[in-house]
């Protein structure tokens, strides 16, 4: 599953979810606010489709807590 960013629209706090793609679609409520006034970023990498460089270019994407070399 893929992780998107939203920022909050109301006090701008940023925040990652992890959505099926059912859901998609669906905006989540602020963490900190709880207001529904949501945008998503547009920073989702989906860990699968094409990789065409064939090496390790996994760990390269936005895993913070990627421990394993
Ligand atoms: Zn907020």
């Amino acid at each position: 599953m893929p992780f998107y960013e939203y920022r909050c629209n109301e006090c701008g706090a940023e925040f990652e979810k992890m959505l099926r793609f059912s859901e998609a679609d669906q905006l989540p409520a602020c963490p900190q606010c709880q207001s529904p006034q949501t945008r998503k970023k547009l920073s989702a990498v989906a860990s699968f489709g094409s990789s065409d460089s064939g090496s390790s270019g996994y760990a390269s994407s936005c895993s913070p807590r990627g421990g394993f070399s």
